[in-house]
Formats: C-alpha cells, structure tokens, sequence
C-alpha cells in the first residue's frame, strides 16, 4: 500500500507492506519507504505532478516504484468529506468531482488532495487508488451535536455544520488505547486529545465517535500553534467594522497568526517550555491559555461520554510534553483523573500509561500513525474484507448516528 498525503505545501508519502498486518489494527505491517517533499508552491498542478514524480523516482530506484508488481493500491488522505463521503472509497471520475465540490469547504486543503490523486492516478492507470477522509470517523457525531445554533435553511443550504478532522487519527488511537487497557473497543469510552500544531479533542462511546472540537473547518476548538480554536463569532464583525479587516485577512489572522504563536511569537512547545523555564511571561500566559482550554473540553466530554475509561495523549505535542499532559489534567481530581508525575515524566514510542494506580480514569500517551490507519483502511477496501457495508459515493452516505450520545 502506498500512502500519500498530499497537501497544499509539501507531499508526504509512505510504503507499507501490509501482507502480515493485523486487518483489525494494522498490527504488524512493515514500513519499507518513506518521505517528503516539501515546499511546494501555492497552486496545485504543476508543482504537486513534479513533486509525484519525484517520490515515483525514488520509489523507482528502490524498485518499489508505481510500476513494481507487489504494488496493490493507493491511499490518499482527503482532508473534507463533507457529509456525502463517510467512509473509505475507491475512487472514481465521479468520486473525484464529489472531492471537488467539497473545495468550498476545505479551500486550503483539498485542492492539494486532489492534485495528488490526480497525478498519482496518471503515474499508473488502473491501480486502484483509495480516498480516506480525514472527517469520516466523526460521521457518527449525533445531530445535536453536529448542527450549530443557526437558522436551519441557511445552514442546510451552506452545508454550515460541525464535521470534525483529524478523524483518522481519532479512530486509531481509541482504538489503540482501547487495546493498551486490554478490552474491546466496543467497551470503552475515550477521550483523545490530539494536540499537534493542529489540535483537537474528541468524545468516543465503545468506538463511536460523539463529539469533536473541530467544526466546519479546523478552526474551532482547542488553542493551537496558529490557530485560535473557539472564540466568539462577533470577534470578526468587530475586527472587520472596528478594525477595517477584510475577510482574507481576518482568515489568515485566526489561521495562521493566533494560538500559541499569536500568543506569545512562539508555536513550538519546546520553546515555550524553554522561555516558561526563563521565567517568560508571554511564554507562561500562551501555556496556562492552552492548558485552560483542554481541561475545559475534558470537563465537557466528561459530561458528553457519562463515563470514561480512558483519556489518550497523542501527536507532537500530546506525545511528549508531560508539562502540557500534567497541566491539562491537573485539578480534577473531582473527576477521577490523576496522573502519576514519574511515569507521565518517562519518554517512549509505545503506547503507555502515565496514570497513577488510584486513578478511576486511566490516561495514556498513544503515539498515533495516520499513514498505518490509511494504509490499513485502504487495505480493507480493496481486499473486500468487508464488502458490501462500503458505498461511500451513495446518496445517502451518512450513517444514521448508531449511539445516542448519553
Ligand atoms: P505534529 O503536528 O503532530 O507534528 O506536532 C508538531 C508540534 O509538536 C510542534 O509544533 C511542537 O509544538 C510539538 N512537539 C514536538 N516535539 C516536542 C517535544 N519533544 N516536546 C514538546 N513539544 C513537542
């Protein structure tokens, strides 16, 4: 299986021999390539079919090229699936054009997943190439919480609800922790915080995903490295009336110029945690702001799920900064959350436990792979482990919720 997440400025790639792996979790797979490249220019075309090409010549000169035989398929992450994509799909002509009626949705992400399909479909005709969408796993998010407050003919006819990303990595690693707790995910309630330079968290009832932080696009939610997460609406009315920012510009402001590095200049938690050291107050108010921000929506999801078993860790920042996961569970106690300092303190690549043994609510670091869950997801469409069940190009795509939240 080769992975290729294609985005607006680099494309990243993956081969992963999957003949051993566990279908279930991917367990077992073997990693025989991978890469980067980075850079590219703004407008997909020409620069995302030359950066293609590139991966397709260093494949080569592995052998492990488009054209080598043990080649089965393609997985491509897809950033919006917008509610008619909810599950993994072999990709058509007609797939295609439904990823690009979504661009209005995704305008900064989609273009380039489409480019990359594009072109990865010219490099071998016929190989089957798979969509994996990055909102899918949050399908399942119940109406209640899915619709915002608004008007519900304008919302309908602007496709404006909540859609939730990062779904891949959701999906993976509530499974995951669900695993390192030894019981079927059928069984437990988890909560995942993915904090990388994106982040968000979400709400999983016995492997349903409930709830999710991310909205119509992955501005809402959580403090990240540029972005600001929740803020009121009518902050953009008054920075376009008061201000005089156009639409554009209060776009790139909340995107690309908030979170931690509107904060205090800085998006990168080692720094923060470095100048915090110095006695840095920016650098200390941009953390406390963050950490705030997550012990809100664990106190929330709390509320969502009823119970949880289970509060999971994962990407650059929920990997490893044990002062992000100490502050962020610190004081709730009252909650049943407690976390044991030496082993929250220990780094590692596996997944662990970092809470203490009295602890009701047990909290893990699992490192997440998105490139194994595409891999593997690609894996089952195409092996028609569970044909049948697959449709995602059909009109009526989005599964009824199967759980009322609590
Ligand atoms: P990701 O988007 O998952 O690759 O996460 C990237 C972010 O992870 C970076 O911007 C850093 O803020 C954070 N990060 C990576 N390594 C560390 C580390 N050792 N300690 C704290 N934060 C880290």
């Amino acid at each position: 299986m080769l992975v290729i997440n294609s985005g607006s400025s680099s494309v990243k790639y993956q081969l992963l021999d999957m003949a051993e792996a566990d279908p279930a979790d991917g367990r077992g797979a073997v990693r025989l390539a991978s890469g980067v490249v980075e850079r590219i220019g703004e407008g997909p075309g020409a620069d995302h079919a030359e950066a293609l090409r590139r991966v397709a010549g260093e494949l080569d000169a592995e052998g492990l090229g488009p054209d080598s035989p043990g080649l089965a398929a393609v997985g491509h992450r897809v950033v919006h699936g917008g509610t008619r994509f909810t599950e993994p799909v072999l990709i058509t002509d007609e797939v295609l054009a439904g990823i690009e009626e979504l661009v209005p949705l995704a305008p900064l992400h989609n273009p380039g997943n489409i480019a990359g399909i594009t072109v990865s479909r010219e490099l071998r005709p016929g190989l089957p190439q798979v969509a994996v969408f990055d909102t899918a796993f949050h399908a399942t998010i119940p109406e209640h919480a899915a619709r915002y407050a608004l008007d519900t003919a304008t919302a309908d006819a602007y496709g404006v609800r909540r859609y939730g990303f990062h779904g891949t990595s959701h999906a993976y690693v509530s499974r995951a922790a669900a695993a390192l707790l030894g019981r079927d995910p059928a069984e437990v309630n988890a909560i995942v915080l993915h904090l990388g330079n994106g982040a968000s968290a979400s709400a999983v009832a016995g492997g349903i995903c409930v709830e999710t932080s991310m909205g119509l696009t992955p501005l809402e939610g959580l403090v990240m490295g540029t972005r600001s997460g929740d803020l009121d609406p009518a902050v953009v009315f008054h920075l376009a009336r008061v201000a005089g920012l156009d639409t554009d510009a209060i776009d790139t402001l909340l995107n690309k110029r908030s979170g931690l590095l509107g904060l205090c200049g800085d998006n990168d938690m080692r720094e923060i945690g470095r100048r915090m050291a110095e006695g840095d107050h920016a650098a200390r108010l941009a953390f406390e702001i963050y950490v705030h921000r997550l012990r809100k929506y664990v106190g929330a999801y709390t509320a969502v799920l009823g119970r949880v078993d289970v509060i999971a860790f994962t990407a650059g920042v929920g990997e490893n900064s044990a002062a992000v996961r100490e502050a962020a569970t610190r004081g709730l106690e009252v909650l049943g959350i407690e976390v044991d300092p030496v082993r929250n303190a220990l780094r590692g690549s596996a997944p662990r436990l970092v809470s203490a043994g009295s602890s009701r609510v047990a909290v893990a670091v699992i490192p997440t792979d998105e490139e194994l869950e595409i891999a593997r997801q690609t894996f089952e469409l195409v092996t028609g482990a569970d044909a049948g069940q697959r449709g995602g190009d059909g009109p009526a795509a989005r599964p009824a919720p199967r759980q009322e939240s609590p």
